[in-house]
């Protein structure tokens, strides 16, 4: 059976002599793993196809519950990326939460659409890319179930306040008086909800964009007990 699917490539490893085991994220399959054969012969011309970040028109073989890329159609490469190290690592960190927070074989068309939009921004515009990165995992987080509530204090629903904390394991923000979780900052809640699309305090986010990112990749790692080497590289680089 022949499957015709829009897809990008979320992860690539070696295989036998000559091929590569593909992560593939489509939209209506969510995640599956597909062979691709003799793209490391140079000159293979599927080659492209094989690369992280690579988004295309897949056509795949389906026998017996196993996919086969026979041929694919480039739609974009995100290119620039591999020239800034530090969109790159932004880059492959939306990689990694795809590939913690997808399922096989369950489709998800908004993720699958935030991941295109979080890669062209991050290979194309002058956008910040931790804004570019929290947009996508705060998008990526609530599809995956695991949402974070920006809108004031959880507990008592009043204003966070100059101090407030975050509750790793409910996702949400308190005020001060509310709070037992751990210590977070007012900036890092005001870059999140910047970048939730949400109205924000500019004059209180200095300083928040890190602090955001060391605060997402914690509740991404606790909920989903995955490490997320790149997206702490990124964090590294991030000045
Ligand atoms: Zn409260």
């Amino acid at each position: 059976m022949e499957y015709k699917t829009d897809a990008i490539v979320i992860r690539s490893i070696d295989y036998k002599e000559n091929d590569k085991l593909l992560t593939l994220f489509t939209p209506s399959r969510g995640k599956l793993t597909a062979g691709i054969r003799g793209v490391r012969k140079p000159k293979a011309k599927l080659n492209f196809a094989a690369q992280p970040f690579c988004f295309a028109e897949y056509v795949l073989a389906e026998r017996a519950g196993r996919y086969t890329v026979t041929s694919a159609y480039l739609y974009d490469g995100f290119f620039p990326l591999r020239t800034d190290i530090v969109r790159y690592y932004a880059g492959c960190a939306t990689l990694e939460i795809c590939n913690a927070l997808l399922m096989e074989e369950e489709g998800n068309e908004g993720t699958f659409i935030a991941t295109v939009e979080c890669l062209k921004s991050l290979s194309l515009s002058e956008e910040d890319p931790a804004e570019c990165l929290l947009t996508f995992a705060l998008h990526a987080l609530r599809e995956g179930g695991y949402p974070v509530d920006l809108d004031g204090c959880g507990v008592c629903g009043e204003e966070v306040g100059e101090t407030p904390c975050f509750e790793f394991e409910f996702g949400f923000f308190t005020c001060k008086e509310c709070g037992q979780g751990e210590r977070a900052s007012r900036s890092t809640y005001e870059v999140l909800r910047k970048c939730a699309g949400l109205t924000y305090a500019e004059e209180k986010t200095d300083g928040g964009r890190k602090r955001a990112l060391r605060l997402i990749k914690a509740y991404l790692s606790q909920k989903t007990e995955e490490e997320y080497p790149c997206f702490g590289e990124f964090i590294r680089l991030y000045e």
